[in-house]
């Protein structure tokens, strides 16, 4: 069987400019980046806004295995899908971070026949966002430690720095940290922090700012530290500002790449989907539905935390309002929500599945109290058998959902029409009632409770002290109307990891909370969460290579 870099190698790519040219985009809109990369030039964007809107699909999941459900595979597969069936489609995604690249996971390219290209560039580098972004960061780090320098006019109190550095790497070492060690000229001497690039409050807000003025809105709001007084010291008082917005010229931009069968795709922006919201660009998301008939959009993780901050936090504040969800399931990770290890995955076990469909059960449940009809996809892998597939496919009839198999992955876009014709069925005969699961207005222990007990399935919410006084403290500075972001293990509903398929009797324990004040969410953190991950044992990495030619191996 092929690798996906092998197969991605073998595609024949048509020049972007011909990619463009399909959804009524000229060369004079795109800025080249090579022949098979471009980014939308501001004007174009803007000229775009009083087209029509085309439907919004969002790409979701179940509670996931280790290696991931296959959300951007499907994504892009359904697109190739639709594009087959005369549907002008657009695909608007999350750009590759180099950590989990390097790690475990892999790319984030799609897989199989379903794939987004170039691959080698999508998830080495790209067009520089990440760089643009990390480049930002850590700017209004040095400015906030050059601050303190030259003499603190602001009062910071070095204790209650907020703002910590960043990389696009999975980098354990850098995660609790030293600074200003040396000399009285090398600055004061304090503890801090790294994350990765994805996990920067810079990333959420460049994925939600509308424009220029947004973004420089937005940046400006970010809160850095308090002062001695307890009160939030932000870059614009720093005069960050208007250089980090500069920094960040074109990483606004949305990219337009293609996949393997020409469809396009907007691959901009790549959030965390644990302390962040997990979606793509808000710009990108909104001009792609301004091009095409159909925009498919992925949010990171489960159901529980993707579709859910992609309801509650994203289409709330860009005002977008999805058409339908796709909920992807696999066999595999039903077994492994049924108790099956992770080395056991592959083989038939009726028992196992029947234990953990009970996970597919509760996002449905969930999903329908935002009001967006449902299609329930099974990402197809070679070792399911018959027998699973019919108890899934009867399971979800049961129950009112469309539902079909997906095999885009062995296939590409004619493995995906049995699900792309479910899709259109669905957006010609179902309604969307999209509304977000609480009001903007409802106190912030209410948002956490809301959605702990009716997404997650929690009996009641826990306060450690100190998440009880920031709690007490952002409603008195004026942030009790945001929407909460929720920090959860992405394996099970619970904060639990173990917990998996369908757990009750459980509390949701709320370790930590703060605001993103310039994205515009109060996160909320609950177990053990990580924003800087470390390399495994055997790191991706290890056996990735190039050789004389430029050709790259080893990526997947
Ligand atoms: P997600 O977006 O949900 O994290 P991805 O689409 O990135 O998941 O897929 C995760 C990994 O699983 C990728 O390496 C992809 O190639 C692989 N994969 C996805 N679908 C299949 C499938 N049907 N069969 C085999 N491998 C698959
Ligand atoms: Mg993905």
């Amino acid at each position: 069987m092929k690798t996906d870099i092998e197969i991605a190698q073998e595609a024949e790519m048509l020049h972007i400019k011909d990619v463009a040219a399909q959804y009524g985009i000229t060369e004079d809109d795109l800025e080249l980046y090579g022949k098979y990369k471009a980014k939308l030039s501001n004007e174009f964007c803007q000229a775009a806004e009083k087209n029509e809107s085309g439907k919004l699909v969002l790409m979701t999941a179940i509670n996931p295995t280790p290696a991931g459900e296959g959300k951007t595979t499907t994504s892009i597969g359904l697109g190739d899908a639709l594009t087959k069936l005369g549907k002008k489609t657009l695909l608007a995604l999350r750009e590759p971070s180099l950590g989990p690249c390097f790690g475990i996971k892999g790319g984030a390219a799609g897989g199989g026949y379903a794939q987004v290209v170039p691959m080698e560039d999508l998830n080495l580098h790209f067009t520089g966002d990440f760089h643009a972004i990390t480049s930002a960061n850590n700017l209004l780090a040095a400015l906030l430690d050059n601050h303190i320098q030259q003499g603190n006019a602001l009062n910071i109190d070095t204790r209650q720095i907020v703002w910590k550095r960043c990389m696009d790497m999975n980098d354990r070492a850098l995660r609790n940290i030293v600074v200003g060690l040396g000399a009285k000229a090398d600055g004061f001497v304090r503890e801090d922090h790294f994350v990765i690039t994805v996990a920067s409050e810079i990333m959420a807000i460049l994925c939600l700012a509308t424009d220029m003025d947004d973004l420089k809105e937005r940046l400006g709001r970010i809160i850095v530290a308090y002062n001695y007084n307890g009160d939030p010291v932000t870059a614009k008082d720093l005069q960050a500002v208007g250089a980090m917005a500069a920094l960040l010229k074109d990483a606004i931009k949305p990219n337009l790449v293609q996949t393997l069968e020409h469809t396009g795709a907007f691959v901009h922006g790549g959030p965390f989907a644990n302390i962040a919201h997990g979606c793509n660009s808000v710009k990108a998301t909104k001009t792609a539905l301004k091009l095409a008939d159909i925009v498919i959009t992925e949010a990171g993780f489960g159901a529980d935390l993707g579709a859910e901050k992609f309801m509650d936090i994203k289409c709330r504040m860009a005002d977008l309002k999805p058409d339908a969800v796709v909920l992807v399931a696999t066999v595999r990770a039903l077994k492994y929500n049924g108790g099956v290890d992770k080395a056991n995955l592959s083989e038939e076990n009726l028992d196992a599945l029947k234990k953990g469909i009970c996970n597919l059960e509760k996002h449905i449940e969930n999903l329908q109290k935002f009001g967006v009809p449902i299609v329930v996809t099974l990402n197809s892998f070679v070792t399911d058998t018959e027998a699973e597939y019919e108890f899934i496919k009867n399971f979800c009839e049961e129950r009112g959902c469309e539902f079909a198999l997906s095999e885009v992955w062995a296939k590409g876009g004619e493995g995906g029409k049995a699900l792309a014709e479910k899709v259109l069925k669905t957006l010609e005969e179902k309604e969307s009632n999209f509304k977000p699961l609480y009001p903007d207005e409802m106190p912030l222990k209410d948002k956490i409770k809301t959605i702990a007990t009716e997404i997650y399935g929690a009996d009641d919410v826990t306060y450690a002290p100190a998440a009880n006084r920031m709690l007490a403290k952002l409603t008195d500075l004026g942030f009790g109307n945001l929407p909460v972001c929720i920090a959860k293990t992405q394996y099970s509903f619970s904060d639990d990891q173990k917990k998996l398929g369908r757990p009750t009797g459980f509390n949701i324990n709320v370790r930590d909370v703060y605001v993103n004040a310039g994205a515009g969410f109060v996160v909320v953190i609950t177990g053990a969460i990580m924003t800087m991950p470390g390399l495994p044992k055997v790191p991706a990495a290890n056996n990735i290579d190039i050789d004389k030619n430029g050709k790259i191996t080893g990526l997947f």
